[in-house]
């Protein structure tokens, strides 16, 4: 038997990668759908630690009809599956930390054994606010960025995959920086001796208000890296304080907008690229996927 790809048969992004076998699941009676599927044999399913997670509703994947299954006598810790079917299951999260399933087939010519990696996890919160920049030469991008209603589609990324709520504090604000900090906005470029254009931004942002976060979103007119750069959506400098997160206006769709600003504040949340999913490093992607290494960077194990 195996776990199929819940993703190829409709299932929206909710912390399961099909490319390791695993599935995060929230801790205290969290819940996340998995789909075994069994060859023509009867499959035995086994939860290695039952105070971690259990297993449960049992049902058909095409109907979603009931499924008697026979649990061996271990409220939520075995099952054994009918041959040659799909069946969907709950696993219920419990106490924080790994367990895994592990399943096999019971007999049949070229039996097939394997395992899969269940991560229960609490609520992990990061902090952090909006800031519209303004400078002596440019007006600040507010009512042409609408942040409310694209971060009510980042939050669900990280809520659903990770267990990780974004938690905004306090109001937008108008950040006013008295110095010109240039367009594109080049965060390492010098404005004047030693101070460079973050420098000025964090100075006029004020240091015990970025003390209270974890990182902070600054939508801009334009953002680049490098002076004389050019395509850059967003940029991250994550450099030991908190980090900090340029968004510029966008042409583009709302689609898009979503899936910038979150893979942004993936990397104020220390992700790296990726060869797949949100933190692939061009637009050319718009999968907004997280993968089971990357949520166990945003929301560690215990
Ligand atoms: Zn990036």
């Amino acid at each position: 038997m195996e776990i199929m790809d819940k993703y190829k048969l409709g299932f929206s992004l909710d912390g399961f990668d099909p490319f390791t076998g695993y599935q995060m699941v929230p801790a205290h009676n969290g819940a996340r759908d998995l789909v075994a599927k069994t060859d023509d044999v009867t499959g035995l399913i086994v939860v290695n630690d039952a105070n971690k997670a259990r297993i449960g509703n049992f049902r058909a994947q095409s109907t979603g009809a009931p499924l008697q299954v026979s649990d061996l006598g271990s409220l939520g810790r075995a099952a054994r599956l009918p041959p040659r079917s799909e069946i969907r299951f709950t696993v219920f999260g419990s106490s924080p930390g790994f367990t895994f399933l592990t399943f096999k087939d019971e007999g049949g010519s070229l039996p097939t054994e394997g395992s899969f990696t269940i991560s229960v996890k609490e609520v992990k919160r990061y902090k952090f606010f909006f800031a519209f920049l303004s400078d002596p030469l440019r007006k600040d991008v507010r009512g042409r960025i609408e942040p409310r209603f694209i971060m009510d589609k980042v939050r669900p990324i990280f809520e659903k995959q990770a267990n990780v709520e974004l938690e905004e504090f306090g109001h937008m604000r108008d950040v006013m920086v008295p110095h010109d900090i240039g367009n594109p906005i080049v965060p390492s470029k010098k404005v004047r001796g030693n101070m460079d254009v973050e420098d000025a931004i964090r100075f006029a942002t004020g240091k015990e208000l970025l003390d209270l976060v974890d990182f902070a979103v600054y939508p801009c007119w334009s953002v680049e890296r490098n002076s004389g750069g050019s395509g850059t959506l967003g940029l991250t400098i994550d450099d030991g304080t908190q980090p900090v997160v340029f968004i510029e206006l966008l042409a583009g769709g709302f689609d898009r907008y979503v899936h910038v600003i979150a893979h942004e504040i993936g990397h104020a949340l220390h992700l790296h690229h990726s060869n797949r999913g949100l933190m692939f490093p061009t637009d050319a992607s718009t999968s907004n996927f997280v993968a089971a290494d990357e949520i166990e960077v945003l929301n560690p194990a215990p």
